[in-house]
């Protein structure tokens, strides 16, 4: 069989916000070329920084935390490289009637923030990218040699794209995508998003309320933030305070001098201090309010992806994880249509599974000087096993799944013939695999991984817990991953 690799050679994606520099980045980790098109200045979108006379504030994102292991991941190199910093902010809650602060805890939940602005982080994830700036995309066509994006200020581009991305809020997606055929817009337009107005103040150098950040449960404030406190920031005494999305909502239409006074007062109201200097930024497209977990859609017929915070339960963290597994589904998925092979769960006891011990043999075992042995396949009755197999219904990869009780579920056995590794079919077996059990109601993936493989499962998501042991007189790790 001739193994042809067909990855788009060439990428166009619309948005530099977190989602599309995520999915450039991973594109650009597969050796997929890109070109991003941002119709703002700057890249960033929703994590963003605004300059002022003398002073610059955060308006957008304020902070982010990080759960999922490939986000955490990312989050320990930009900690590294000094892009992002540790906030640990006194925080507080404003609540009550008549109202009252509080100190909160901090819960453990680590703050980061970009450093030494958040527009920090965007701007080093851009760096190495073919970016245009002040290109507003509002038309998109597919040739016969690909997409073609066209922008307000410069026409149709002079390239094109074997694949589409668009990373932005749903609503502008599903305007660029209304004359185009495919299954995607349908499932755009369920998506909604809430607005946010954003106050930013100079406040004097005294002014100290007892708190570098609170929540506030009252009026139509809903979070103040001394943005000063931040790690790396000037030593003066700026503010950021954010409405709620609900009054936001009700108060889109009216002037910024009208919103301006009432949230001064209100800030004024709740922390006792006056601003020097104000300025007020409407955020359009802040959250959205029916946030999905879906990740990404990909469309394989038409090479179309979209990503955004929207599609993975909002937020930096959502947003940086959609752009990624959109990158590794187009690169995965083009990776099945040209290797050629179907993916099956195999039946205990078959040809098929026959085959798969085989492979588990010459691969496993042999090199090894040993061979599959009664421990090996104890209990293999009750277990799970799937495999790819090629056009001639050969076994090209094959893994074993076991079930510890408590939502685990244990793979084990993972072997793909030598003909096929370096092409990205251990990482497709492994995602298909957890998309089965994640669907069986399973909540985490868990395996032990030889030692010197440690780094592929790592770059799947896997994460080492506990020592180093010998299973099969190899060095081991016990490796786990959340899968729901
Ligand atoms: C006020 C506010 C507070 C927030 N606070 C937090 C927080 O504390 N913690 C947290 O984790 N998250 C927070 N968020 C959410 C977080 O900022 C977002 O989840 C995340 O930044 C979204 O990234 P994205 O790439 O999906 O979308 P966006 O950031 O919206 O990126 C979309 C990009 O597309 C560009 N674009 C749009 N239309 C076009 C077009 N036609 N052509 C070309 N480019 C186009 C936009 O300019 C933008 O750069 C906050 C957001 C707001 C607004």
């Amino acid at each position: 069989m001739s193994v042809t690799n067909r990855l788009p050679e060439h990428v166009f994606i619309i948005g530099a916000g977190i989602a599309g520099l995520s999915c450039a980045e991973a594109l650009q980790a597969h050796g997929v070329a890109n070109e991003i098109f941002e119709k703002r200045a700057v890249v960033g979108g929703r994590v963003n920084t605004k300059s002022h006379s003398d002073w610059r504030c955060d308006d957008g994102a304020q902070y982010f935390t990080a759960k999922d292991p490939a986000f955490l991941r990312a989050t320990t190199k930009w900690l590294q490289q000094g892009i992002i910093a540790l906030w640990e902010p006194r925080l507080s809650v404003i609540e009550g009637d008549p109202v009252s602060i509080r100190a909160k805890p901090s819960a453990n939940n680590k703050r980061y923030v970009g450093v030494p602005s958040m527009g920090a982080l965007p701007h080093c994830l851009a760096a190495g990218h073919k970016l245009h700036l002040n290109s507003t995309i509002d038309q998109l066509r597919r040739t016969q040699l690909g997409w073609q994006a066209h922008s307000k200020e410069r026409g149709w581009s002079e390239n094109h794209a074997q694949a589409l991305v668009l990373a932005l809020p749903p609503a502008q997606s599903l305007m660029l995508l209304q004359d185009t055929p495919g299954s995607i817009s349908s499932k755009l337009a369920t998506f909604s998003m809430r607005p946010t107005w954003a106050l930013m103040l100079r406040m004097p150098d005294n002014f100290d309320p007892g708190f570098d950040a609170a929540f506030v449960n009252v009026g139509p404030l809903r979070w103040l933030a001394k943005d000063s406190s931040k790690p790396g920031r000037a030593p003066n005494n700026i503010w950021l305070a954010h409405a709620s999305g609900q009054w936001s909502e009700l108060n889109i239409e009216r002037s910024v001098d009208e919103v301006g006074k009432i949230l001064n007062a209100e800030f004024e109201s709740l922390t006792g201090g006056a601003a020097l200097e104000a300025a007020l930024h409407l955020w359009r497209n802040a959250d959205t309010e029916n946030a999905a977990d879906n990740g990404c859609f990909w469309d394989a017929g038409m090479s179309l992806g979209v990503c955004g915070d929207w599609l993975a339960q909002g937020r930096v963290e959502g947003a940086w994880k959609s752009g990624y597994e959109l990158a590794n589904k187009m690169c995965f998925i083009s990776t099945t249509e040209s290797l050629d092979v179907e993916f099956s769960e195999v039946e205990f006891a078959t040809q098929a599974y026959c085959d798969a011990l085989e492979l588990r043999e010459s691969v496993l075992r042999k090199p090894l000087g040993r061979s599959l042995d009664i421990d090996d396949l104890e209990g293999e009755d009750k277990q799970f096993h799937f495999a790819y197999f090629n056009k001639r219904g050969e076994v090209v990869a094959t893994i074993s799944a076991k079930d510890l009780g408590e939502k685990v579920i244990k793979l084990r056995q993972m072997a793909v013939h030598e003909a096929f590794r370096g092409k990205g079919i251990g990482a497709m077996l492994l995602q298909k695999v957890e998309t089965v059990f994640k669907a069986k109601g399973f909540k985490f993936s868990q395996l032990h991984a030889r030692k010197k493989a440690q780094g592929f499962y790592q770059k799947n998501g896997y994460q080492r817990v506990g020592d180093v042991f010998q299973e099969v007189g190899v060095a081991h790790l016990k490796m786990t991953k959340k899968i729901s």
